[in-house]
Formats: C-alpha cells, structure tokens, sequence
C-alpha cells in the first residue's frame, strides 16, 4: 500500500499538516479543489507557513480528483459540510482498502463520509490546533495543540501512527474518540451561538452565566441519552473555565459570521437538535437556540445548514 499522504483541500488545517508532513520528508501530495484552484496554487509556487514568526515555503505537489492514480491514505481537511462532496469526487481513485482521517469539528459529516466510501477505513480526528489563512495557500500557525486520532469500528490504531509524531504533529489514539467529539460539540453548543446571538467575545457570557448553565443542563442530558455520560461530566464547569481562559477571544462561529462565511452550525448545534428529536428528547432551550441561530444567520443571507 502506498504510503503517499494525500491532503484534501489546502486550507488550513490541510496546509498545517501538509508542510509538517512534507518538512519530515514524507510523501505528501495536496488535492486541488479544480483545474483554476490548481493554476492559482502553481502560481503560488507551494505553500507557506508562519510559525513562531518565521515563514516557511514548501513546495508540495498538487493535483485534482479528475487526475489518474489511486488514493490509499487520505486526510480530508474540508469543512464538515464540504467533507462528503468531495470525498464522493474522489471516489474512483480512493483504493478499496483506502484509509481516510476525518478533521472535520462537529459529528455527522463523518457518516456522510463514511457511506460515500463503505469499504474504506475512516478515521475521526479532534484537533485542538489553531491555524488559519492569511492568504491563498499562506497559513499562519496560530495555536499549538493536540490531535486525537480514533475509529470508532475498530479500536486497533494504525501503523503509520508514529509518522505523525515523527513530523512534529501532536497525535495520540484514543478509543473513546466519539466522547472527545461530543464532548468538543457540546461546549462549541454551549458558547459558540450566543456569541453570535450576543454580539460578543466569549468573555461577553460572564454576564449570561443563567443562560449557559440552562444550556448545559439540557446538553448534559442529551449526551447521557446518546450514551455518553463520560461526555456530560462536569460539562457546566468546563464550559466556565473555557469562558473564563477565552474571555478576550472571539469564538470560531462568531468570527464566520462577522466574516460573512458559511458556518458549520449543521454539525455543532444542528446535529444536537437532530439527535434529541431522534430519542424523543424535548430540549426547549437547545432548539430556540437553534431558531434564533438560524434566523440571525438567514438575515445576513447566510446558510443556516
Ligand atoms: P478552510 O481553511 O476553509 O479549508 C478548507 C479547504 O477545503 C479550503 O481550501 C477549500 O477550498 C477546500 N475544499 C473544499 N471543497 C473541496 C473539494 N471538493 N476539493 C478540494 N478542496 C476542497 O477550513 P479549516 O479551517 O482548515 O477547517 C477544516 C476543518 O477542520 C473544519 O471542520 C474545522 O472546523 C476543523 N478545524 C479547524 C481548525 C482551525 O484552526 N482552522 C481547528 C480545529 C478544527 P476553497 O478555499 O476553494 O473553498
């Protein structure tokens, strides 16, 4: 089997991971968007990342779905409402046994990843990193993190694991990666939309703790009820202590906003609403959240899925 990473989507999180990969020598080879996506990057020259202050240069291969050659390790670096779109253009080249590493935030674009591709093994990631873009195919380093690797249908982790290490990536598998990702969506559930619907900085919700605390409540019994009570431990005074240590930041959903861009509110609060109606679990607070999301994001001609 081919051990050639190949990145999909060269934003940023596909560039982060696409020079660390590259600067350690392996194989890396990025999947353009189209043939324009693929002119803009050669006149590019490569990717560049900032780190620490420094910029780096890289000149990664590239090419698109609608070139020849089979895929066999794949890191699907789109957003989550991307994800299964452009896996599905990739298909025929993806090998029977491909492997593919899910870095979408949120739950649900991993299933709409995994029935486009039935064979291949699919990977969650839950990553704590902060990168973002500057400028085409120049991405600023912004937060040093961590990155949890886990397959929820089989727990054994792979044996490429170590390259990651080996290329400077935080990596670490983990067997309870869907309790990291409900965990990651519930405190996301508990602050991120009233940023928006508050216009403020995480800090802004000292002043809202009531209406977090509430929030939490009814988060805390929806993760029990999707049998995660792991998830639900102590959710209140996390989402507390994440206020309090971002209490100057603007959180991500808030920044799409401002900056007119879609958000992934589908697979953040949209997919919690979805689940508790699936278990018949009424969730009054959670679901007029959502509405006033929705309508908020609908008057700035944004989409609200
Ligand atoms: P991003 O900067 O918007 O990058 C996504 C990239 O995917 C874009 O370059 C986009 O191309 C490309 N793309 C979309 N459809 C494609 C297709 N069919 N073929 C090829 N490329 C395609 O997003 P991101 O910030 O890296 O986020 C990726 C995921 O990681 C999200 O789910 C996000 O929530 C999660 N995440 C991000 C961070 C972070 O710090 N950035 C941290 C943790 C988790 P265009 O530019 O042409 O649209």
């Amino acid at each position: 089997m081919s051990s050639t990473w190949h990145i999909l989507g060269a934003g940023s999180l596909g560039t982060l991971w696409a020079c660390r990969l590259a600067r350690a020598g392996k194989a890396v080879r990025l999947i353009l968007r189209d043939e324009q996506a693929l002119a803009r990057y050669q006149a590019a020259g490569g990717l560049t990342l900032e780190e620490h202050g420094k910029r780096h240069h890289y000149a990664v291969p590239a090419d698109t779905a609608q070139t020849a050659g089979p895929v066999h390790r794949l890191l699907v670096a789109c957003k989550a409402y991307d994800a299964a779109p452009a896996v599905a253009a990739l298909a025929p080249r993806l090998a029977a046994d491909a492997e593919l590493l899910l870095l979408q935030n949120g739950l649900g674009s991993q299933d709409e990843v995994a029935e486009q591709v039935p064979t291949a093994r699919c990977i969650f990631v839950s990553s704590t990193e902060g990168a973002f873009r500057q400028a085409p195919f120049d991405v600023r380093f912004a937060g040093h993190g961590h990155n949890w690797l886990g397959d929820p249908r089989h727990p054994e982790p792979p044996p490429w694991l170590d390259e990651l290490s080996d290329a400077g990536i935080p990596a670490q598998w983990s067997v309870d990666i869907l309790t990291r990702l409900w965990r990651k969506l519930a405190l996301n559930c508990a602050i991120n939309p009233l940023t928006v619907l508050h216009d403020c900085a995480n800090g802004g919700l000292l002043a809202r703790l009531a209406e977090v605390d509430a929030l939490c409540k009814e988060l805390a019994l929806l993760l029990q009820r999707c049998g995660q009570p792991a998830a639900a431990d102590d959710l209140v005074g996390e989402v507390q202590r994440v206020i309090l240590a971002t209490a100057a930041n603007y959180s991500s959903m808030y920044q799409d906003v401002h900056a007119a861009r879609r958000t992934e509110v589908h697979y953040l609060l949209g997919h919690a609403c979805r689940a508790a109606t699936r278990h018949g679990l009424a969730l009054p607070g959670l679901e007029q959240l959502h509405q006033r999301l929705v309508d908020t994001l609908q008057a700035r001609g944004l989409p609200s899925v």
